[in-house]
């Protein structure tokens, strides 16, 4: 194991995934910033790009695979290769590992300037009250904070698996609304690895992403729908703290917006219905 020190924080490059001891750094695309920003506290970065599984093999998705690759990869199915297609910029995607994308925080600007909020273990959410046009139409009562991953609204879409150093679980049970008494957005353990996401193989799917410019933005609203026979699974990003299932395209009529949000509603009903038409056509 070699590692160096900056500004007291050593990054290490541990040699097997057996000896990752501190924070974990895949693509770093959002890891650096935060730790920049003071917003993650790390002593120690394990440098784990060289050790997590990469590439795809059938439904078999490697942690370390970039967006780039799952966007080219043939056999991936089409709600994940354009959920993929639609993140970031081209040199994000380069760099971005699916299993980072999947943990990425959350882009609201009150947790990014380390407002005292909610999230951050505070009292109140600032965006409530406060500016919160892109923020959550769902589970908005204690944190309105919109996850912004387009791959993990595919692959929730598709009803993946997430297979980790510990154990195996849906990955609808990754994540989690944050309550009183824990506030994170996913079930992971501390020091706990993903290696891979298994997804179900779909007839047809697709994902449709509205966003406010037409290339480089987070998802206003991002839909992902898989059919499988007659069943459509639908999924929605930018519209709760964490990935959206929904049962039925009805349940967006279950949206408690926000004053300053309802316009995601129309925008995720006529989006679920263009994306259930395009499955079962
Ligand atoms: C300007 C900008 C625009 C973006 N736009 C979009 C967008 O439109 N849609 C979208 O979906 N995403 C978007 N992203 C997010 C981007 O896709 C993610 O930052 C990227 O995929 C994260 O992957 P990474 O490998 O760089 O993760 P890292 O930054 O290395 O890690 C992210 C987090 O995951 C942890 N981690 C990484 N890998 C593992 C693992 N295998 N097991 C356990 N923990 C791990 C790290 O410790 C860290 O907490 C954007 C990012 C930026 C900066
Ligand atoms: S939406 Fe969540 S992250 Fe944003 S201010 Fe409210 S509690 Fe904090």
């Amino acid at each position: 194991m070699r590692s160096a020190t900056a500004s007291g924080l050593s990054l290490a490059r541990p040699s097997s995934l057996e000896d990752v001891r501190g924070v974990p750094l895949a693509g770093g695309t959002d890891l650096v910033p935060l730790l920049r920003d003071g917003l993650v506290e790390a002593e120690r970065l394990e440098d784990v790009r060289d050790l997590l599984p990469r590439g795809v093999e059938g439904d078999r998705i490697g942690a370390g695979t970039t967006l780039a690759e799952l966007e080219r990869s043939e056999g991936v199915p089409e709600a994940l290769r354009e959920a993929c297609r639609l993140a970031a910029s081209p040199q994000l995607r380069n760099m971005g590992t699916i299993g980072g994308n999947l943990l990425q925080a959350t882009r609201c600007w009150y947790w990014r300037l380390d407002y005292p909020c909610f999230l951050h273990g505070g009292e109140r959410c600032h965006a409530r009250e406060g500016e919160h046009r892109e923020h959550a139409i769902f589970a908005n009562e204690l944190c309105a904070s919109a996850h912004p991953s387009d791959p993990a609204t595919a692959l929730l879409a598709l009803s993946a698996v997430v297979e980790t150093d510990r154990r195996r679980l849906a990955l609808r049970e990754l994540y989690r609304l944050p309550t009183e008494g824990d506030r994170s957005l996913t079930t992971l353990e501390d020091g706990e690895l993903i290696l891979h996401v298994a997804h179900e193989r779909p007839a047809a799917s697709t994902y449709l992403k509205a966003m406010d410019r037409q290339r480089f933005s987070f998802p206003l609203v991002g839909v992902a729908a898989a059919r499988f026979g007659d069943d459509v699974r639908l999924a929605l990003s930018g519209v709760a703290p964490i990935p959206w299932a929904l049962e039925s395209a009805d349940d967006v009529g279950r949206a408690t917006p926000l004053p300053g949000n309802a316009y995601k509603v129309d925008i995720a009903r006529a989006l679920v219905r263009r994306a259930v038409d395009a499955v079962r056509a």
